[in-house]
């Protein structure tokens, strides 16, 4: 088997992963990553912005204050704290590699202002293509770097861990080949980016599939936070896979949710209607699909011919579908968007496991507690990026070892393509925005059904089981309802369960 050996691999090549990379100069570092560099990541698609206390009257404290206050209890507050001090120096970095972030007619950063943020600390650019810019940005910067080389097309598998059971690399294979390779290194660092793929309805690219958490869980990493799996409220339902955004600026200008039999349903649910709190929003729309009605968004009446002005994009979205948001009701569903558990991690996202460090969002560093602040995932990416690449350059890596090569996944049956599909359904209508203890044991009985279909699966469905079962486990585990997670048998908060969650694979295999 053709192999490779550097000081440090990187899974993944969203911000977390390239900026992880850039920072670990001058050690010799191979990035890998799914798709073409640029593409299949989250990060491209990121349009708000990035929380930074950068404002003359804001402070990192009231940002960390802000963060805690979403994380409903469970945020951590040290994590925090060093989520929001970090903050500016990595904008500032940023700026140096020549991101052109939104700035008033004084040449200041244009900050704008989210919901739950007590200040206005949004830094953006080209309005809603933050993301983007990053991006753009990292991979300039990574094509400059000459200790930086990405294998792109290649999905990594496994990790291939040791005797001691120290991960010493990783094993992959690019698209379409039959013949695996091996990366050897003396660090690895998983960046695989979300699991909104195992959602029937996602906001997230078809690679957010959740393998770097599965391939930790599967070399015995511990997880953590697995139940807290945020929803969008309005995700445009037109058939498109994975769905475009409808922001909630539009909601915010006055549009107004109604079922198709013409029923403004928030009203009844929250004193703010269309204008609660986002889990509220997306649980009031998921009832209404649950009892057969469909959604839509009435924009009308509050923003009727300025819509194309106001919002393009969304405008373009509809458009592109036949719908013309000035004289009809944009159809919308709530959709997974963004994963607070995964791999745990300290400070330095350093994981359970040695050898092996993790950042971005398949990191569980405890700063998003149950819920997290909007703005503050690109930032969480970038600040422990910066300080996992800060903890392997200053501590000495081992000379790297052989691993025990992985069973390699070979089953291709073409029925694997239907049970992914199978999956996505259970895990929303079961494990998704209202769960309860029946639900949830009907949900694993699936998936114990299906890993016993398919124990070799090749391709996404291996590990979409693997999260499916630790997400559906650790919601089952939490006998209350709090942040992001609600269990319609248990409603309210609970004193008991006010702690983040830990778990192992074998704890719920
Ligand atoms: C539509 C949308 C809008 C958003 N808006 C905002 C916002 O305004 N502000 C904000 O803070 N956050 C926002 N988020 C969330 C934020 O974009 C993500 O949390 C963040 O970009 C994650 O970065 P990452 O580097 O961890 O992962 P990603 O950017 O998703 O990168 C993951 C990388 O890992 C690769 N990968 C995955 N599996 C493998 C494998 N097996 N082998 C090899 N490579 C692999 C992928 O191909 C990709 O390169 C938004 C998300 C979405 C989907």
């Amino acid at each position: 088997m053709n192999e490779r050996s550097y000081d440090v691999v990187v899974i993944g090549a969203g911000i977390a992963g390239l900026m992880a990379a850039y920072k670990l100069a001058p050690l010799r570092v191979a990035v890998l990553c799914k798709k073409a560099l640029g593409s299949g990541a989250a990060t491209d698609w990121a349009q708000g912005g990035i929380a930074a206390a950068m404002g003359s009257d804001d402070s990192p404290a009231l940002h960390a204050l802000d963060t805690q206050r979403a994380g409903a209890g469970l945020s951590d507050e040290t994590i925090a704290a060093i989520l929001a001090n970090d903050a500016p120096a990595r904008i500032e970095e940023l700026l140096e590699l020549g991101a052109a972030f939104d700035r008033t007619a004084d040449g200041e950063l244009a900050l704008g202002r989210e919901a739950a943020h007590q200040r206005r600390r949004i830094v953006k650019a080209g309005g809603d293509a933050t993301g983007h810019e990053i991006l753009k940005t990292l991979i300039a910067a990574i094509g400059l770097a000459k200790h930086v080389d990405v294998i792109a097309e290649a999905n990594v598998e496994d990790l291939l861990v040791d005797s001691e059971e120290r991960v010493v690399g990783v094993i992959a294979r690019i698209a379409g080949a039959r013949e695996r390779f091996i990366v050897r290194a003396r660090a690895t660092v998983l960046a695989t980016g979300g699991i909104g793929r195992l959602y029937r309805y996602t906001t997230n690219p078809v690679e957010a599939a959740g393998d770097g958490i599965a391939m930790a869980a599967r070399a015995g990493a511990t997880l953590a936070d697995m139940e807290f799996v945020q929803f969008h409220p309005t995700a445009l339902a037109i058939g498109r896979d994975p769905m475009p955004l409808v922001t909630e600026a539009i909601r915010g200008e006055g549009a107004q949710l109604v079922n198709d039999l013409g029923e403004r349903f928030m009203t009844a649910l929250h004193d703010d209607a269309e204008l609660a709190p986002r889990d509220v929003v997306a649980r009031g729309i998921f009832d209404q699909l649950r009892r057969g009605r469909t959604v839509g968004l009435d924009a009308r009446d509050s923003i009727g011919d300025r819509f194309p002005e106001l919002f393009p994009t969304v405008f373009a979205f509809c458009t592109s579908a036949g719908i013309d948001p000035r004289s009809a009701r944009i159809p919308v569903a709530p959709a997974a968007h963004y994963h607070m558990g995964g791999v745990a991690a300290d400070e330095w996202g350093r994981t359970s496991l040695p050898g092996l460090w993790v950042c971005g969002e398949s990191a569980a560093t405890g700063v998003h507690g149950a819920n997290r602040l909007a703005s503050n995932s690109l930032l969480e990416a970038l600040v422990y990026a910066s300080r996992v690449a800060d903890d392997i350059r200053e501590h000495p890596l081992p000379h790297p070892t052989s691993g025990a090569l992985p069973v390699a996944p070979h089953d291709s049956s073409p029925r694997l393509a239907q049970a992914v599909v199978d999956l996505r359904n259970v895990m929303y209508a079961d494990v998704g925005l209202l769960r309860d203890a029946r639900g949830l044991q009907s949900a694993l009985a699936r998936i114990e059904t299906l890993e016993d279909e398919f124990p070799n699966a090749l391709g996404e469905l291996r590990n979409l089981l693997v999260v499916a079962r630790l997400i559906a486990s650790a919601a089952l585990a939490r006998e209350e309802s709090r942040g992001s997670h609600f269990r319609q048998d248990f409603p309210i908060p609970d004193e008991a369960f006010a702690k983040r969650s830990f778990t192992k694979i074998d704890a719920v295999a």
